[in-house]
């Protein structure tokens, strides 16, 4: 057989001379703008006082930050921002995906912002993929107060400790408010823990509901009934009337049952629509009277004084937890042990405890250092 590509004349392998290519490293990086250095806390301050939305931000994404130096200031911020804080109504709102809460908010955003002031929607939710940095995303659940001139939306702090992002989202109030947000609105998911979290750091809780097929109180966590200040059955339109009236009604009688509240308020349950915005009124006219009602009878300043309290006490139990983990040698030692209780080697106890000496000892020889 004949192999063409022996021939000497043969051209078929020669190196064509081709297109230049750019060199693989941008010639320009040399020249791109230096990453903006850590402003100061006091220059943060400034601006948040100011109102600034563009130093707001960027003081609640130091807040979210990992980094030890951007921690320093964001503490620093927070400090100086407290005597500042307070004045707002601080709302949190709940329900399952799909009841309706993006639309809701949205609504009920442009309702209060009616009356004038200033809104921050804030969010936790730990478990999401969805927010984690996705400002545009939150931004397109809610359209019209994402164009809103008054309306400030941050979305939940990126997944990590349900402990760890609630805690950066109760610091991003305290900044809001120092910056004149005068109604924040905290939103989380209706499932599990975080409502609990959520429940800890508002003033009124708001529960979105949905009629469904007559089980209305079947799967809704007791827990987080008895933590509502008020039950909304949203989707009251059209076809689903009388729906959600029986919910209302089933509800009505549910919280009957319940031991009386903390406040002496007695949490109501409307219906409404955000959608085609139908008792929108109503619900807010419910949310005024239940802060005049809480204001006058003490029980709103008492509240927030025992949020504090809580948070307090979540601070120090956050970080202790990860400074213990987070020590490589903890952690390397940690695998081992756990191992040996998992092969019933050794007892939980015993194990634990071996662990915590072992910290607390680390910790003995460090301090003397
Ligand atoms: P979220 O997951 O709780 O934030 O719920 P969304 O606000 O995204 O709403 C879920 C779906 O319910 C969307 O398709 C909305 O258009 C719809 N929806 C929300 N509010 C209403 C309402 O008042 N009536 C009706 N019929 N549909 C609604």
């Amino acid at each position: 057989m004949q192999h063409p590509e022996n021939d000497e004349k043969y051209s078929g392998l020669t190196v064509n001379s081709g297109v230049a290519q750019p060199p693989s490293v941008n010639p320009y990086l040399h020249k791109r703008p230096k990453r903006k250095p850590l402003p100061t806390a006091s220059e943060l301050v400034e601006g948040i006082l100011k109102g600034d939305v563009t130093v707001l931000s960027r003081a609640v994404t130091l807040v979210e930050s990992l980094n030890h130096d951007h921690q320093a200031v964001a503490q620093e911020v927070i400090e100086k921002c407290l005597p500042h804080s307070g004045n707002s109504r601080r709302i949190g709102i709940t329900g399952v995906p799909g009841a309706g809460k993006s639309t809701s908010i949205d609504v009920f955003g442009l309702h209060v912002l009616r009356d004038g002031g200033k809104l921050a929607v804030l969010a936790i939710d730990p478990s999401s993929e969805r927010t984690k940095g996705s400002i545009l995303g939150d931004k397109t659940r809610m359209e019209k107060l994402a164009v809103h001139p008054d309306a400030f939306i941050r979305p939940s702090p990126s997944a990590g400790s349900l402990g760890g992002v609630a805690r950066k989202t109760r610091e991003t109030i305290v900044l809001c408010e120092a910056a004149g947000y005068d109604n924040i609105f905290v939103e989380t998911v209706g499932v599990g823990q975080s409502e609990t979290a959520v429940h800890s750091m508002v003033d009124f809780f708001l529960l979105i509901q949905l009629a469904g097929t007559g089980d209305e109180l079947q799967g809704i966590k007791r827990g987080i009934m008895e933590m509502a200040d008020g039950i909304v059955i949203n989707k009251a339109d059209g076809d689903n009337i009388d729906r959600a009236r029986l919910a209302q009604a089933q509800f009505r009688s549910a919280l009957h049952l319940f031991p009386p509240t903390a406040s002496g308020w007695s949490p109501e349950v409307l219906t409404y629509s955000g959608y085609f915005e139908l008792g929108i009124p109503e619900v807010w006219d419910m949310i005024d009277r239940y802060f005049d009602f809480v204001k006058s009878n003490g029980y709103f300043e008492r509240r927030r004084r025992e949020q504090s309290r809580y948070w307090m006490y979540e601070t120090i139990n956050e970080q202790l937890r990860s400074h213990f983990y987070n020590n490589p040698e903890v952690s390397r030692r940690l695998t081992a042990e756990e191992a040996d209780v998992l092969a019933n080697r050794r007892s939980s106890f015993v194990a634990a405890k071996d662990m915590l000496d072992f910290y607390f000892n680390k910790m003995n020889l460090n301090q003397n250092d």
